[in-house]
């Protein structure tokens, strides 16, 4: 069985966890989670970088930070993870779904402010697969109603817009350490704040409502609860995990890009007749090589081409159930029409992609592809 996902190690995970125990300090933000902070700050130019226990917390923690309330209204894609939306409705937010491009999962900018109104506080946009939005036109947007941007780059470490990593633009982003990600730490995610007013709050809110990293640092002489918080720091042994895997990021980029390439070139014939389509990436994107998908011209064609590769020991998978069709929302709200978020629900396809498959195996799942359509 080839599976979807293995997760890797660079090589120095556990010396740097024994490390970690060695030091005596395995709660949070000890050494190895300020090596991955000053990691994240100085490659990137996040203003401030804070590790939380996965992106779905990074994501719960930045809705607490623009003080989210009910009936507030936030716009993000259907065609994403639950987290995404989970995190504000949690706050008693009204969810707005935008649709995807017709040629890309992410959010389609050019019907984004017909779903603006006096009550949109904020807007998620998701880089799938770390290809960027267009992040001019929502910045715009945002300037325009003044209305926060949260970045969900869960999948898109390393990838630009532009000039600019994603992670850097919006006033708040958030990334996802998650097994099936670029860079692991099993569980694990990352605040970047760059809007320095959110500064303060957000250590405060991560610690539990006190001002405890301030009393570290000794710019107070006790801490106490001083707001409304919770636990959102992740332990310095998966820090430990995470700082050896970004030691390693260049290595673990240039294998995935070699990855996704010899998918891109064994496909390509498939693309060229319309039989699949694959991601598109604009000019203003970067490729990040977070995944190789294709996008078949229909829903049984789609399951039929899983169903084979299935047989043939191949872990292919689909991916996001549009939220718009989830349970829980149809539970709540009427139905709404988003055409192409549905078209990749049901024809996209995700190819087993990690550091160890290996250019022999990646040419057996092409062959398996192109045969399925020969017949
Ligand atoms: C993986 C992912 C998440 C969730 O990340 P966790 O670290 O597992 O919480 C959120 N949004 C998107 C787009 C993702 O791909």
């Amino acid at each position: 069985m080839i599976p979807f996902n293995k997760p890797y190690q660079s090589g120095k995970e556990l010396e740097y966890m024994q490390a970690a125990l060695d030091n005596n300090k395995i709660s949070g933000d000890g050494m190895f989670t300020k090596k991955c902070h000053h990691f994240f700050e100085s490659k990137y130019n996040i203003k401030k970088a804070l590790l939380t226990t996965s992106c779905t917390d990074a994501l719960e923690l930045a809705a607490l930070l623009i003080n989210i309330q009910p009936g507030d209204e936030v716009i993000i894609p259907s065609y994403t993870f639950v987290s995404t939306a989970n995190a504000f409705e949690l706050r008693g937010a009204k969810i707005v779904f935008a649709d995807s491009e017709s040629n890309n999962p992410n959010i389609d900018t050019n019907k984004l402010e017909a779903l603006i109104t006096s009550k949109t506080k904020a807007i998620v946009p998701v880089h799938y697969a770390g290809v960027a939005c267009n992040m001019n036109a929502i910045m715009a947007l945002a300037n325009k109603y003044n209305l926060f941007v949260i970045e969900d780059a869960a999948q898109a470490i390393e990838s630009k817009f532009e000039n600019k990593y994603l992670g850097t633009i919006g006033h708040l982003a958030a990334f996802s350490f998650h097994e099936t990600k670029n860079i692991i730490s099993g569980e694990g995610g990352l605040l970047a704040i760059n809007d320095e007013q959110f500064i303060q709050r957000a250590e405060i809110i991560r610690e539990k409502g006190t001002n405890r990293s301030q009393f570290f640092r000794g710019e107070v002489d006790k801490y106490s609860w001083v707001d409304i918080g919770s636990s959102f720091l992740p332990s310095d042994l998966i820090a430990a995990y995470l700082f050896a895997q970004l030691e390693s990021i260049e290595k673990i980029q240039k294998r995935r890009l070699e990855i996704w390439n010899v998918y891109f070139n064994g496909l390509k014939q498939l693309s060229e007749k319309g039989i699949i389509q694959f991601a598109n990436i604009p000019d203003y994107a970067s490729n990040n090589a977070h995944m190789f998908y294709i996008v078949c011209n229909n829903e049984i064609q789609r399951n039929e081409l899983l169903l084979f590769l299935k047989q043939n020991n191949i872990g292919a998978v689909f991916h996001y159930i549009s939220l718009h069709q989830s349970v829980y929302y149809l539970k709540n709200n009427k139905k709404v029409a988003l055409a192409n978020s549905d078209k990749f629900t049901s024809n996209l396809i995700r190819l087993p992609f990690y550091y160890e498959l290996s250019d022999e195996q990646i040419i057996f799942i092409i062959g398996k592809i192109i045969s399925f359509f020969n017949n």
